[in-house]
């Protein structure tokens, strides 16, 4: 199943807009649930890859949960109609009112980074007489290898408690009236290409569990959290991720107990090869060693190159002539302003349509206002 563009109906846009395949997203959703329906794995998506409302509605229609990092996220799934039951809280500076969010709607579960926010969740569920269903969000000090800024799971980064502190933690949890230990909760990074990285998350999944069991502790959910990549360099090859891989490596090598659940929290594999910003080009202009085709899209409306020299591919949609190398860049006051240098375009003129690929993920929802512009419009395959 390829993303398809359907360039006549697209020419009578003004760009920059995102323009979302929603039979290609339809057909990775079905993907997911076939493959981990075959072992009863549940799967939670991550809002924040993409909070497009057509596209949160439709991912909540293929019966996902939803996996939110902030309160207005868990506000947003509840409003699009996920269940609360279905809706989990990750994120390692909770605020209060975001706490008592969640309290208030009885979701699914907090997943708890630190001990004092498990005693602030205690207090706010105190006073509510409320008990709090927390997971404890592990750090598994496992490598991803991917880029640094989302690797996250390392015993330096931010997230997560350290091995060193569940001693501490299970003492709290034992003195802590008011939160109840629901599940173990990992989470290793962004854009994990390598499926040995989630390999070797499970073993250490696997030792933690065994300690805590050898404390009389047995968590009712593993939740693995997400991360699996995408090929952001062969997008038709690539369109739909290889889930089937993916999710057989968790059956093979987490051990579980009897009842126990396995979730996941996905974002970018479910929708980033959905979406495309449609760009066109405003000037062609010669540079030292490589032409520029300054395009009308900038990094406030797709900020992952500029953000992390993420790579995406830029394909001209309307010429066929010889290839020719440019750097493409954007409009805004900034350097960094650039989608890609010394990429190969068919010989590109003023008002080229110009598709940057893989952008459903991450894309759309980093947009911002900076120079003053205006956000990016999004259009559907099923409404163009
Ligand atoms: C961002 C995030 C995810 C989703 O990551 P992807 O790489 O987009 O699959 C899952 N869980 C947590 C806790 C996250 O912060």
């Amino acid at each position: 199943m390829n993303f398809t563009f359907p360039i006549d109906a697209l020419q009578q846009h003004q760009t920059p807009f995102y323009y979302y395949d929603m039979e290609l997203l339809n057909a990775t959703l079905n993907s997911i649930n076939n493959e981990a329906g075959n072992y009863g794995f549940k799967v939670h998506y991550a809002v924040k890859a993409n909070a497009n409302d057509r596209i949160l509605s439709t991912i909540k229609e293929a019966g996902f949960g939803a996996d939110c990092v902030s309160g207005n996220e868990v506000k947003k799934a509840l409003e699009t109609g996920f269940d609360a039951q279905g809706v989990v809280f990750a994120g390692v500076g909770k605020a209060d009112w975001e706490i008592n969010l969640g309290l208030e709607n009885d979701i699914a579960c907090f997943n708890v980074e630190s001990i004092p926010e498990l005693e602030v969740i205690n207090e706010l569920a105190e006073k509510k007489g409320k008990i709090a269903r927390v997971a404890l969000r592990i750090n598994p000090n496992v490598n991803a290898n991917t880029h640094h800024y989302i690797t996250t799971g390392l015993e330096e980064n931010k997230f997560g408690i350290n091995q060193w502190d569940l001693e501490n933690v299970i003492k709290a949890l034992a003195t802590l009236k008011n939160v109840e230990l629901e599940g173990l909760h990992f989470h290793i990074g962004s854009q994990i290409t390598d499926l040995l990285s989630f390999k070797e998350l499970c073993l250490r999944v696997n030792e933690i569990q065994k300690w805590f069991i050898s404390q009389q502790i047995l968590p009712k959910v593993i939740n693995v959290g997400g991360g699996l990549g995408i090929d952001y360099e062969q997008p038709d090859e690539g369109s739909i991720p290889d889930f089937k891989s993916f999710f057989k490596i968790f059956d093979e090598f987490l051990e579980l107990q009897p009842e126990q659940e396995v979730h996941f929290e996905l974002g970018r594999s479910v929708v980033a090869q959905c979406g495309a910003l449609l760009t066109r080009v405003l000037y062609v202009k010669n540079g030292v060693n490589t032409k520029f085709a300054i395009v009308d899209a900038g990094m406030s409306d797709l900020l992952r190159p500029a953000l992390y020299q993420a790579y995406h591919k830029i394909e001209n949609l309307v010429s066929a002539k010889e290839t020719e190398k440019y750097d493409v860049v954007g409009p805004i006051c900034e350097s960094s302003d650039c989608f890609g240098k010394a990429i190969d375009l068919p010989q590109t003129g003023r008002g080229d349509l110009i598709a940057i690929r893989s952008t459903g993920a991450y894309g759309e929802i980093m947009a911002n206002r900076y120079n003053l512009r205006e956000l990016p419009l999004a259009y559907y395959s099923d409404e163009v």
